[in-house]
């Protein structure tokens, strides 16, 4: 399994985006979720905030 980030900003598409954070995050058995990294990103030209999830 091959998860990348997304490269923009899936809201205005902008590549301007800064890194805010990253937590481990368990497995979700409701959401049938692998355990792995989820990392936060907020957009710069429109202030968009989303999560990227990516498996350990
Ligand atoms: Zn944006």
């Amino acid at each position: 399994m091959d998860v990348k980030p997304d490269k923009t900003c899936p809201k205005c598409a902008s590549t301007d985006y800064r890194f805010r954070g990253r937590k481990p995050v368990d497995a979700n058995e409701k959401k049938a979720l692998p355990a792995g990294t989820e990392t936060k990103y907020q957009c710069a030209a429109c202030g968009h905030q989303w999560k990227v999830r990516v498996a350990a």
